[in-house]
């Protein structure tokens, strides 16, 4: 039987070492506050933005909502992206994604300040990353290192196959791993022999929004699989890109969907907004 990879107590575990730093932080007169916009009423980033306002909540720090209609145009929202870069108090400012099509993405995610960039979006944060230089790294990649470190599985050495190349999974996936000095295969939808490739991999993350896509004939027996998939199946149930009860007799360690990579994104923002608040020299 695979180890589980539990997602839901190690983003508890992080989150309570935060509250304590938060603590600490706070008797040296550090404080901050998290400023989350969302743009348009989308049921699920009302659900991501509440989530994100309750994790502030648990760790003590303070969130300041923006929710503005769906007919703002890209100059408001710039505007107010202005007034929060030069708000002192403000340490962190996320803008819930996807944006409605008349607002250009990247328009936003390059006039959010870089040490404000708590997701990690902004093309100075990726370039950081990328030559492993400080800056905010990605919440879903960095909570995925995490999972890994913390249930105690060695990424030196191996060979770890990501299925995936978007910018805020994939891509940093594969060079975080990289930086964790594991041997990174990239797949996407022209790779070919995909089932070959992956079954050649110590370590499979999937992450191509694909329900159920991969079962036991992509996997290597004893490898490590993380499902980074959410979808909800015909039943409403959650279900990742992974066939799980197919694929976990294999493997030796495997994230279940929910409870695996999903807890871990908000836990590592939260993480990314402590270091903003700790390093803010006023
Ligand atoms: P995305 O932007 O749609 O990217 C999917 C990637 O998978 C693309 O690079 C695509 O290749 C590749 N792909 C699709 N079909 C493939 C196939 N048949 N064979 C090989 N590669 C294939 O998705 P994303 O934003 O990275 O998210 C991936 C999944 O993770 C989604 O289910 C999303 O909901 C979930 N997610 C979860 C969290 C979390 O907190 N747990 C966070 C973010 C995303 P091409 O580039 O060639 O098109």
């Amino acid at each position: 039987m695979a180890q589980l990879i539990d997602g839901k107590r190690i983003s508890q575990e992080i989150k309570d070492e935060l509250k304590v730093k938060v603590a600490e932080l706070k008797a040296q007169g550090k404080t901050g506050a998290l400023a989350v916009i969302q743009v348009g009423e989308d049921p699920a980033s009302s659900v991501y933005v509440r989530n994100k306002k309750n994790a502030c909540a648990y760790i003590g720090i303070e969130s300041l909502s923006y929710e503005l209609p769906k007919e703002t145009t890209q100059q408001e929202l710039l505007d107010l992206i202005e007034k929060l870069n030069a708000d002192s108090h403000v340490r962190g400012i996320l803008v819930q994604l996807p944006v409605p099509a008349h607002i250009d993405e990247n328009a936003i995610i390059r006039a959010i300040r870089p040490d404000k960039d708590v997701d990690g979006f902004h093309p100075q944060s990726v370039g950081a990353m990328t030559i492993g230089q400080k800056g905010f790294l990605p919440c879903t990649p960095a909570g995925i290192i995490q999972l890994l470190k913390r249930s105690g599985i060695e990424i030196a050495g191996k060979h770890c196959v990501v299925i995936g190349r978007s910018n805020i999974v994939g891509k940093p996936m594969a060079l975080l791993l990289l930086h964790e000095n594991g041997t990174v295969t990239i797949a996407h939808s022209k790779t070919r022999n995909l089932k070959e490739l992956c079954k050649e991999a110590d370590i499979l993350v999937v992450a191509m929004g694909k329900p159920r896509f991969i079962g036991a004939d992509y996997v290597k027996e004893g490898a490590v699989v993380i499902d980074v998939g959410i979808h909800r199946n015909e039943n409403n149930k959650l279900c990742g890109d992974v066939k799980f009860e197919e694929v976990e007799p294999l493997a030796s360690a495997i994230t279940p969907v929910p409870g695996g990579v999903g807890p871990m994104t908000i836990a590592m923002l939260m993480n990314n907004c402590v270091e903003s608040i700790a390093e803010n020299e006023g």
